[in-house]
């Protein structure tokens, strides 16, 4: 199972699973885009430990036998050659659950005392918190979808709307939440504070206020929507808000055609989308300072990172995910994804779109070496990596 494949990139809290092999963890929701009906259903069945599981669905990509398989519900599971024991195809077509067989399908997974949210417009939100905390997160979803949508429009950047409702679990405690991500994401889960998941393509958090957890144990303690927007103001707040825009801004660039699972996205690519939407302005109804903003924190983490920054720096970051995936070079890269993304959406804009605009047409499970990778950068930003850098630290040491 692929699930069992990926393992958690873990930056100040928040996780989005990446398997080892990167590129099985990215894209796929563009794919299906543009399939939107798939003229047949695959009928895969496989050995997984030992037990025989039969899956209905559509084979996204195979490579050297290998089937990267996506059930209705917008699941990604990775078959590898000697687990397939049968393919066969019909002509029926497929099509990812509805709304309503969606929530069927959660309630009936989920522990008991989980409900769905049912207002929100473009996500469903499962919950075992109060109404109030459940629809304090549709708010600031939608909030964020309608900015995300209105920022590539503005900048005459093509996104597309997404083929169902996208998945947010809202636990009311850590221990529910732990029990539930670390079937998904193992002990990772217990220094997270929420995730988006490549392979299930859902976004997970829980309460970040803690009113939760007290009204349980205190039937005193009455939660308003108030009384969490008031907790989640405080500017201690900020850092776990910018969490959860982080998380829920990946299940949209997966979902909305920027990217795709399960292709080789570069990190520095994702995560600086990511890092570029998470400046909330907890203190204001709208819930952003400027989308796209000067992004303190990371800024902050770049400007450390320059004085030890070595002169190879940036092919590093393009060439591969490793820093990333380093707990002790995470930061930096954070920052410095940050950094060059900010600059080149900034100084370089109709070049990063094409190069965004050739990642999303990426086929999952196609690879690039990290030679390819720098190849793609040169063709996309020009030949001369080491000029383009000194001309983006130049850009980013004058932002006040
Ligand atoms: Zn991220």
């Amino acid at each position: 199972m692929i699930s069992s494949e990926c393992e958690p990139i873990r930056v100040r809290g928040s996780a989005v699973l990446m398997s080892r092999a990167f590129p099985i963890c990215l894209a796929l929701a563009a794919v299906f885009a543009a399939n939107r009906v798939a003229l047949a259903i695959d009928h895969v069945t496989y050995r997984v430990d030992g037990q025989l599981e039969q899956r209905d669905g559509q084979v996204v990509a195979e490579k050297a036998g290998a089937l990267l398989f996506m059930t209705p519900d917008l699941r990604l599971t990775l078959v590898q050659a000697d687990e397939v024991v049968e393919h066969t195809v019909d002509d029926e077509d497929f099509e990812p659950l509805d709304r309503k067989a969606l929530e069927a399908e959660l309630l009936a997974e989920l522990p008991e005392g989980f409900q769905v949210y049912k207002r929100p417009k473009h996500f469903m939100i499962a919950h075992n918190t109060s109404q109030a905390y459940a629809r304090w997160c549709a708010a600031l979803l939608e909030r964020l979808y309608s900015a995300f949508v209105n920022y590539w429009d503005k900048q005459g950047f093509e996104v597309s709307e997404p083929d169902t409702p996208l998945v947010v679990l809202v636990f009311a405690d850590r221990a529910s939440f732990n029990r539930y991500a670390r079937s998904e994401i193992g002990v990772a889960a217990d220094s997270v504070i929420g995730y988006y998941s490549l392979t299930s393509n859902r976004m997970c958090i829980f309460d970040l206020t803690g009113v939760e957890a007290a009204a349980r144990n205190d039937p005193r303690h009455s939660i308003s929507e108030q009384r969490i927007q008031q907790l989640l103001s405080r500017p201690e707040s900020e850092r776990r808000v910018a969490t959860v825009v982080h998380e829920a801004t990946h299940l949209l660039a997966f979902n909305c055609g920027l990217h795709q699972r399960m292709a080789d996205i570069p990190l520095w690519v994702s995560e600086g989308v990511a890092i570029y939407f998470e400046t909330p302005d907890v203190g204001s109804n709208r819930g952003w300072r400027t989308i796209g903003g000067v992004n303190r924190v990371r800024l902050a983490e770049f400007r450390r990172y320059l004085p030890r920054r070595p002169a190879d720096s940036l092919e590093t970051l393009i060439a591969d995910n490793g820093r990333f995936r380093n707990t002790t070079d995470a930061a930096d890269a954070y920052g410095e994804a940050w950094a060059l993304t900010y600059y080149l959406l900034e100084r370089h804009t109709d070049a990063y779109h094409r190069y965004l605009k050739s990642l999303a047409d990426r086929q999952p499970l196609d690879n690039d070496t990290p030679e390819k990778r720098l190849a793609a950068f040169r063709e996309a930003f020009g030949e001369d990596i080491g000029a383009l850098d000194r001309d983006m630290v130049r850009y980013i040491q004058q932002l006040r």
